[in-house]
Formats: C-alpha cells, sequence, structure tokens
C-alpha cells in the first residue's frame, strides 16, 4: 500500500512529538508499507515568521513572504527525515523545488497546477520514506508559492491524487471532524463520516480543521480522506462521496473571525453601480462574500458585503483610489470585530424551517444578525465577534444536542 500520512504543526511542535510522529511512520514503514508524509511548520512558526517580516517591512512584498514562509517548512522535513535516520528507517525530505510542485503564479494563496511523481517514486523504490513540504510550491518563475493558511492539508491531498495513494490521513491535535470546534463548543461530538460537500461548506466557512482546497481537490479527484488524531489510535473522521447514515439535519456549526464588513454608502441608483463595485474588487483578487443592498431611496442606495478581515485595508484602499472616478459613493464604512456563524446539513435541502429555528436559537440568548445569507444545504448569519462563542454554543445545543 502506498500511504499519504499529514501531520499538521502541533503534531511536531517540538522534539518529543517529532519522535512521537517518527515512531508512527516507522511503524507504518514496518509493515512493508510505502509512505509518504507531508509536514506543516513546527507549532506557531509560521505566526512567527509572519511577526517576523512586519517588523522589518509592513510592506513587504508577498514574493518574499512567500520566500519566508517555505523555510518553516523545510525545518520539519528535515529533523524529520533525521529522527527517522535515528530510530533506523531510511528516510529523505524533499521541498516544493526538489519534487516540483508546480503552482500558479501569484503567491500567497497560490493554486497546485501539476507535481512531478518521478522524483519521489524513485524514492518510495529505493525503500526511503519521502517526506515532503507542505504549503508551499514552486511558480513558471521558479519561485517559491505559498498555498494560503492551512494549505499543506492540500499538499498532502494533491500527493495522494497525484501518487494514486491508496489512503490518504490527515493527523492532528483533535480526534476527527466534530460537529464545532471542540475548543468553542465543549459539547460537539466526533462524526464518523461526512461527505465532501458538507465538509467543503464547513472548512469555507471557518470550520479550519481541513483547508477547503484540500477537500475541493479529494472531492474532485476522489480521494477518501481520513482526519484522526496523532496523538492517540482512534478512529477519525472519513471524508467521502456519500455518508451510509440517515442525513443528519444539520450535521455542523461553522465560525469565521476573520471577517470584516464594508458598507458603501450612497452609492448612484442606477445599472452597473454593483458590477463597478465587484469588478475593481475581483480584478485585484479580493474575495466577496455575504452581499447586502438596500431598497433605492432618493436616487441613491448602499451596498454592504464581508471580505476576509486580512484583505479589509487593501479592498478600502481599492474602494477609494476608485471612489472619486467610476465610483461614486458618499461614505464608506468598515467593521472589524464581526463574525459569520453557520450551520452547514444536507438535510437541509428539504426541511423548511431550519433557518428560523437558528435565529430562534439566537434569539434566546440576545444576539443580533447583522447580515444573513443562505443556500441549499447551509445558513449563515454575520454578528458582533463578541458574541460568536456565545452563539456557537446556543445554536450547536438547538440542532445537534436535542
Ligand atoms: P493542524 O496544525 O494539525 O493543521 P489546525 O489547527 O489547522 O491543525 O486544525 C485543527 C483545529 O481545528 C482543532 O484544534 C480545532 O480547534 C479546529 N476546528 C475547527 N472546527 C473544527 C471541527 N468542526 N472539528 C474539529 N476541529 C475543528
Ligand atoms: N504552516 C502553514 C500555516 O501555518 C501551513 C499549514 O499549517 O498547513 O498556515
Ligand atoms: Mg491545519
Amino acid at each position: 500500500m502506498l500511504i499519504v500520512k499529514k501531520f499538521g504543526g502541533s503534531s511536531v511542535a517540538d522534539k518529543e512529538k517529532i519522535f512521537n510522529v517518527a515512531h508512527r511512520i516507522a511503524d507504518e514503514y514496518k509493515k512493508g508499507n510505502e509512505v509518504v508524509v507531508v509536514l506543516s511548520a513546527m507549532g506557531k512558526q509560521t505566526d512567527l515568521l509572519l511577526a517576523q517580516a512586519k517588523e522589518i517591512n509592513p510592506n513587504a512584498s508577498k514574493r518574499e513572504i512567500d520566500m519566508l514562509l517555505t523555510t518553516g517548512e523545510q525545518v520539519s522535513v528535515s529533523l524529520m527525515a533525521m529522527a527517522l535516520d535515528y530510530l533506523g528507517v531510511p528516510a529523505v525530505s524533499l521541498n516544493a523545488f526538489q519534487v516540483a510542485m508546480h503552482t500558479t503564479r501569484v503567491y500567497g494563496n497560490s493554486r497546485l497546477k501539476r507535481i512531478d511523481t518521478e522524483r519521489i517514486h524513485n524514492e518510495l523504490q529505493n525503500k526511503r520514506v519521502v517526506i515532503v513540504t507542505g504549503f508551499q510550491g514552486v511558480n513558471k518563475y521558479d519561485d517559491y508559492t505559498t498555498l494560503g493558511r492551512g494549505g499543506s492539508d492540500t499538499t498532502a491531498v494533491a500527493l495522494a491524487a497525484a501518487l494514486h495513494a491508496d489512503a490518504c490521513e490527515i493527523y492532528t491535535d483533535v480526534e476527527g471532524i466534530y460537529t464545532a470546534d471542540p475548543r468553542i463548543v465543549p459539547t460537539a461530538r466526533k462524526l464518523n463520516e461526512i461527505t465532501y460537500d458538507e465538509m467543503l461548506e464547513l472548512a469555507s466557512l471557518g470550520a479550519g480543521v481541513l483547508h477547503n482546497r484540500s477537500v475541493e481537490m479529494a472531492k474532485k479527484y476522489g480521494v477518501q480522506l481520513v482526519v484522526r488524531s496523532s496523538l492517540n489510535l482512534s478512529e477519525g473522521t472519513v471524508v467521502k462521496e456519500e455518508v451510509k447514515m440517515e442525513k443528519m439535519l444539520v450535521s455542523g456549526v461553522a465560525c469565521d473571525k476573520n471577517t470584516a464588513r464594508i458598507a458603501v454608502i450612497g452609492l448612484e441608483d442606477q445599472p452597473g453601480v454593483a458590477f463597478k463595485l465587484f469588478h475593481h474588487l475581483a480584478r485585484h483578487n479580493v474575495n466577496v462574500d455575504i452581499i447586502l443592498q438596500s431598497v433605492g431611496r432618493d436616487g441613491t442606495k448602499d451596498i454592504s458585503f464581508t471580505v476576509k478581515e486580512d484583505d479589509l485595508d487593501e479592498a478600502v484602499a481599492i474602494l477609494e483610489r476608485h471612489g472619486s472616478s467610476s465610483l461614486k459613493c458618499q461614505k464608506i464604512d468598515t467593521e472589524r470585530n464581526v463574525a459569520k456563524v453557520s450551520i452547514v446539513g444536507a438535510g437541509m435541502m428539504s426541511n423548511a424551517g431550519v433557518a428560523a429555528k437558528m435565529f430562534e436559537a439566537l434569539y434566546d440568548v440576545g444576539v443580533n444578525i447583522k447580515m444573513i445569507s443562505t443556500s441549499e444545504i447551509r445558513v449563515t448569519v454575520l454578528i458582533d465577534e463578541q458574541h460568536a462563542d456565545k452563539a456557537m454554543n446556543a445554536v450547536h445545543e438547538k440542532f445537534l444536542l436535542s
């Protein structure tokens, strides 16, 4: 069997944890399996590197930031190869350049396009464990790129697809995928299985346990994923196309605090205004989420929408640049301390009243809703960030504990 195993930052945070993981890899190798390992940077290393960059230059280029961030993963893979060697297991560490993991041009949020598998296959044939840096790639200029925060999951799934692996296992600091983040909702339950579609929604809506693109890719290439703990042997959660159990109305609650709201006030109430507004943002790769437009009054209207909090400053700068020319508005308001809380469930499709039940749960704990957005399998509300944990618990209790 060829198995891809990915270990996150907290699973390789120090010497003890590195050896804990090394033992697990060694056990798999000794069973006669071919093992490809993907690692994240140790502990909070990526955050530390970002803070260092900011100290030197708050406007550092994305290229240089990626050059810096890729060092984090190089440290963990080389130390892991040394740990395995110490345990008597032949291993080799490879970075994105050495493997040749080709990505799109963009820095900071690049997409994997193609992975050369020759070097990895050769190393496996020579009976080595192959340890690959997660989160990084190389673009057509031979520059390092990164795949977005949490992107090592995507590296693992992409490798599993490219190598036609028999299994893809994501090891982390919780026992699997829960009905809500167990750190915020102590009563959250571990799921035995979940569909790609539901997991994709949850991941996109803030459930940081999996990088959303990893789920997208797993669905596209039919890679069955298992999310499980690096600290014990419990079974974990399988992510796949269809689940056997009867579908639950709601399978999970997610929260995204990396959210901000922008209100563009006093726009002209005429055709083309929304197009111009969102066109400028799209051209600069700023993703927009919930959009709300007011009813036009006295020839003007307001449009408010949410963006990632990390993108807020850039979004406002873009709008201000165009404010005087093509986009006329009276003012731009921003709000940073907001959060999105969402419920996700395939069972929602055929059930009326799910949204109302969620709003009732929020009303019961006195949380005001600022914006609402729905899809077939999801309801999202925007609320004050300070109420996010309380709201998560209330909504979780309403749908998943009764
Ligand atoms: P890693 O470093 O292993 O990639 P992450 O911190 O990226 O770990 O992801 C694991 C974390 O995801 C957990 O510690 C947990 O707090 C958080 N999380 C958020 N939503 C969920 C969920 N629905 N189920 C499990 N964990 C979740
Ligand atoms: N080290 C990267 C991050 O912290 C990638 C990852 O952990 O998946 O975002
Ligand atoms: Mg992660």
